[in-house]
């Protein structure tokens, strides 16, 4: 698809969560939007392929019940009920290599008591530690605020380090602290930021909800691409998938020209025909693409910004897909301590499997596995899911295949938070995307607050003023979106163009 002479109020360049999130709410706001995507679905990160007639998500992604805007995107989306979120925090930890004393695995439940008394009764029974652990585990959750400002001269600390200052030993460290510092940031206590490590992980224990697990139900590409492009669509903003962003800059005239190119069905998006560029003039500019692209498509006057942002290092993030000829388990998500494996769900019903089970493995920080090839990955990987899952041990494997994100994630190692963008010093260029410094890790939830942050100030950069909104918890610009009732009609109404249907492709597995 080409045009001459295009314009558009907005342009958001890239169809992630952050993207989506942003072009919503300019949308809905009236301004006319047009959403570009090199790929050709939406959804960046969380998406879908089909595969011998399942539909399996590229990699298991799972929230919590503190992902406000995260969770007010999937009710914008009409799919809340295509969640599940516990009523009360119960996720069953599985230990890799259990000592001799320690149990195989343990639950962790929160109770009904308020904050931080509601994991009180779960700490206390989590028998991966002894009893000494515990009591010094608790004492240093209590410190985890000081966390965020401990340095040693001028050197951050990673999270571990932080630990061992606190007391907590190396296995309080591998069978607690690990599990949390994956679970907020992908990576290891070890290697972790201990400010970003210790304000995630604050988070998730302030609140008595907090915690709570929710998983989807139905396959990524259903939760988040297809109601995008209908709710889009709805809202008259334009999506051109399978167009790539190859420039952008100030146009002489006042906002930023955009060039564009097609990116050949079947391609990557390295592979846009760049040489017939076509160009897009915006008033406004959202750049929600990963660090590394925003780097690349930044304008010249971002050139410093921009060379810091290419310095954030990605986190590889590998996922197995083991289909098993009966069931092996019958827990429908799990952690793991002490392994490389780290959270397993079962995507039984969501993948459409009709017998058997099809169990989605992540392994996070995947940069020693993720250029294995896919039979040593199952050499070494299926005999510890028998140890985790001992019924497997005797069930026909009839599928197992690897998906591998090598940027999966941005690594929030000590230093990393002076990487992240905060807003770009240019009148209507906004940038979007969970590696931005939305306050939270790359998640979901990071991705679409900073798409709405993103829509906010390019609503007060055209002249569009609003309150100020913040989060009351972290005095981080808040997403409970400025009530602009009224503005609509202030800018020209763009024609409907939903964009097609998102299909899922076919991928070949590794
Ligand atoms: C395997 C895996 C598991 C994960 N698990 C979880 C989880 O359990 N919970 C959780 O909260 N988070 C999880 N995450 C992280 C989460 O998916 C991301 O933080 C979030 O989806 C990022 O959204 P985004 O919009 O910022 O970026 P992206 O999703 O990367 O979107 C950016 C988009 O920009 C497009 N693009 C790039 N360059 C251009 C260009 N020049 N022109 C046009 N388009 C362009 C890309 O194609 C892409 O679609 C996981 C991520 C992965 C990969």
């Amino acid at each position: 698809m080409m045009f001459s002479d295009d314009r558009a109020d907005v342009v958001v360049v890239g169809g992630g969560l952050a993207g989506i999130s942003a072009a919503i709410e300019l949308a809905e706001h009236g301004l006319d939007v047009t959403l570009l995507e090199a790929r050709p679905w939406l959804g960046g990160a969380t998406c879908s392929f089909a595969r011998r007639g399942l539909t399996i998500d590229n990699g298991q992604h799972a929230f919590l019940r503190s992902c406000e805007a995260y969770r007010d995107l999937l009710a914008k989306l009409g799919v809340l009920s295509s969640v599940a979120i516990e009523d009360r925090l119960d996720l069953t930890v599985l230990a890799g290599a259990p000592g001799p004393t320690m149990p195989s695995q343990v639950a962790l439940r929160r109770s009904g008591l308020p904050a931080p008394l509601h994991l009180a009764r779960a700490l206390a029974g989590y028998r991966l530690l002894t009893r000494t652990e515990r009591v010094s585990a608790a004492v240093a959750a209590m410190a985890l605020p000081l966390a965020a400002r401990r340095r040693i001269g001028q050197r951050d600390l990673t999270f571990g380090e932080w630990l061992t200052l606190r007391g907590q030993d190396e296995n309080a460290r591998r069978m607690l602290w690990d599990l949390l510092s994956f679970a907020t940031l992908g990576l290891p206590s070890a290697a972790a930021d201990s400010g970003s490590a210790a304000a995630a992980i604050r988070t998730v224990l302030r609140a008595r909800g907090n915690a709570d697990i929710g998983i989807p139900l139905v396959p990524l590409s259903r939760l988040h691409a297809a109601p995008a492009v209908a709710l889009l669509g709805r809202l008259g903003a334009r999506i051109l998938l399978g167009v790539k962003a190859t420039a952008c800059r100030p146009s002489y005239c006042g906002g930023f020209d955009v060039a564009i190119a097609t990116v050949p069905p079947g391609g990557s998006a390295a592979s846009a025909d760049s040489a017939r560029p076509t160009v897009i003039h915006a008033r406004a500019l959202v750049l929600a693409v990963p660090a590394f692209e925003a780097a690349e498509l930044a304008p010249a006057e971002l050139a410093a910004d921009a060379a810091r942002w290419a310095r954030l290092e990605p986190s590889p993030m590998v996922s197995l897909h083991v289909v098993y000829a009966s069931r092996v388990t019958s827990l429908a998500f799990a952690a793991v301590v002490d392994s490389p494996v780290r959270w397993v769900i079962d995507k039984t019903d969501a993948a459409g499997l009709h017998s058997g089970q099809y169990l989605a493995v992540s392994v996070p920080a995947a940069g020693s596995f993720v250029d294995w090839p896919s039979s040593r990955l199952r050499a070494e990987f299926l005999p510890e899911l028998c140890r985790l899952f001992p019924a497997a041990a005797d069930v026909e494997v009839e599928d197992f295949f690897t998906t591998r994100e090598r940027r999966a994630l941005i690594r929030q190692v000590p230093g990393s938070p002076r990487l992240r963008a905060s807003q770009a010093g240019l009148r209507g260029l906004a940038l979007a995307g969970a590696w931005t410094d939305t306050g939270w890790p790359d998640t979901m939830e990071g991705a679409v607050r900073s798409g709405l942050g993103a829509a906010w100030q390019v609503l007060r950069d055209l002249a569009v003023s609003g309150p100020d909104v913040r989060d009351p918890g972290t005095g981080q610009p808040g997403w409970r979106g400025p009530d602009f009732a009224g503005l609509t009609g202030h800018f020209p109404a763009a024609a409907p163009q939903p964009g097609g249907p998102v299909s899922p492709v076919d991928l070949t597995p590794a």
